[in-house]
């Protein structure tokens, strides 16, 4: 008899190595050799970003097939084996956790994901749910943390907007940070594929498709199509040897965590949240360079700060005065000895801006010197010609804004988390195919032609 499966698996990696996707990867393929319906792309979800127990970017990995029911308990026993084999369990934080859901995805795995994305959810909850009428089996090893991530993968809804991901491996024995690539080969291809994006940081000159850790990632590939990332993969010239690829759909660049308004109030550490509130002072500038605004919101008073790797956005911010009405964006920083509680910004939207007067001439007609008023109700003298401006001839008009209702503004690319969505993808949608059919096609054929991107090396 044949039946839906659904597998999720999270926590996997540490620091010092090993990849969720890269695991995930070799469960696709012990899939695949037990001739599996493969439903989908495998889903990569990447969850609520504050999460202290996260190790990079909190990523979580499920994957949909059909299979006969009698291959089933192999099936999940192999997988049980890979994620004994591959997983860091020596790191102290890696908490591994699979999860095997039978049929279509239980409602509460899609209310976990929901939740998964913006709150903390707790493991006692996590493992109620599981224990409670769940039509599938679990396993985990230490604590299982990693099984809230597996659940939420199972329920990860990507049909309204979702991006891709190709990831190139490199041998996972390998452990260095350097990736060896042609970076002009990315820049041309990036410029040749526009549906592909997030690869090339041109204001910070920066590489963005590989990672600077220890893990088996070589490059990672995203864009608005299946075929755009494979067309760059194609594009681009690499250095080092391939061990195998794997093309993810995913939530990533899609904001799918910031789905409901918090006040000043009810915000809460760790949450991912949307504030709307009103600049209640002039932002400034704190030590490392970082910048802090603070808003009102509902009767509370909130700091929001723009670091200093958020490099130009800390200038947007400086841009706001008293009595702009805005949107914030961001991850929830609990209050430290130092700092009380602050919002981290990914991004801010501007409701309404404060009409802000500047008075004309604002410099000496004659000079362009700067003028200084000679006191209350009496006019101004130039600094530098002496010349003097009487309180008549004084206007005031209104100031231009370095800031428009409406923006979305957003961190730079070289800031931007997993799950921030550019504003180069407000208009992309139209991009995306109708159907689970074509996800269940597109993936067959990526599979049949996989070999064929085990590309090697031009050096
Ligand atoms: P990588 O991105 O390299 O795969 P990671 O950053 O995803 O690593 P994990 O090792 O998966 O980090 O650790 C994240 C842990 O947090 C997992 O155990 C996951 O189940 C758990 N988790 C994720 N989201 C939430 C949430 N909203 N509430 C509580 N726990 C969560």
């Amino acid at each position: 008899m044949l039946k839906e499966y659904h597998i999720g698996i999270d926590d996997t990696d540490s620091h010092e190595g090993m990849c969720t996707t890269y695991l995930a990867t070799l469960i696709v393929d012990s899939l695949e050799n037990h001739g599996v319906e493969f439903l989908d792309f495998p889903k990569l979800v990447r969850l609520n970003p504050n999460i202290p127990y996260k190790t990079r970017g909190n990523g979580a990995v499920s994957i949909s097939f059909i299979s006969t029911t009698h291959k089933i308990e192999e099936i999940w026993k192999e997988c049980i084996n890979l994620v004994k084999i591959h997983s860091d369990i020596k790191a102290e934080n890696t908490d591994p956790g699979l999860v095997l859901q039978i049929g279509k995805p239980d409602p509460r795995t899609k209310k976990v994901y929901y939740e998964a994305l913006y709150t903390v959810i707790s493991l006692k909850s996590m493992k109620q749910i599981l224990n409670n009428n769940f039509q599938g089996l679990y396993y985990s090893i230490k604590e299982g943390r990693g099984l809230i991530g597996a659940c939420a993968a199972i329920g990860a809804n990507l049909y309204s907007d979702y991006t891709y991901e190709f990831i190139g491996y490199r041998d996972p024995s390998i452990k260095t940070s350097i990736r060896m690539i042609d970076e002009k080969s990315v820049i041309k291809a990036d410029q040749s594929n526009p549906l592909s994006f997030g690869n090339y940081d041109y204001v910070q000159n920066q590489l963005m498709i590989t990672p600077h850790g220890p893990d088996p990632v070589y490059v990672g590939i995203r864009g608005e199509t299946a075929k755009s990332v494979i067309q760059m993969w194609n594009e681009i010239k690499i250095q080092e040897n391939i061990a195998t690829v794997m093309l993810f759909r995913s939530n990533q660049h899609t904001q799918p965590h910031f789905p409901k308004e918090f006040t000043g109030k009810d915000i809460k550490p760790y949450y991912s949240v949307k504030v709307r509130g009103v600049v209640d002072s002039a932002p400034y500038l704190i030590t490392g360079g970082h910048v802090i605004v603070s808003i009102v919101s509902n009767g509370k008073t909130i700091n929001c700060a723009a670091y200093e790797p958020t490099k130009k956005f800390r200038k947007l911010v400086r841009e706001l005065i008293t009595g702009d009405e805005l949107m914030v964006y961001g991850g929830v920083r609990p209050a430290s000895d130092e700092y009380p509680i602050t919002i981290n910004l990914e991004q801010f939207e501007i409701i309404k801006l404060q009409q802000q007067i500047a008075r004309i001439p604002l410099k000496c007609p004659h000079c362009e010197g700067a003028l200084k008023s000679v006191g209350q109700n009496q006019g101004f003298r130039c600094k530098k010609c002496k010349y003097q401006i009487d309180k008549k001839e004084i206007g005031f008009q209104f100031k231009k804004r370095g800031l428009y209702s409406g923006v979305r503004y957003v961190i730079p690319t070289c800031a931007q988390r997993h799950l921030t969505k550019p504003t180069s993808r407000d208009d992309n949608l139209q991009f995306h195919l109708p159907s689970e059919e074509s996800f269940h096609k597109e993936f067959h054929d990526f599979l049949k032609n996989r070999e064929n991107l085990l590309k090697h090396p031009l050096i």
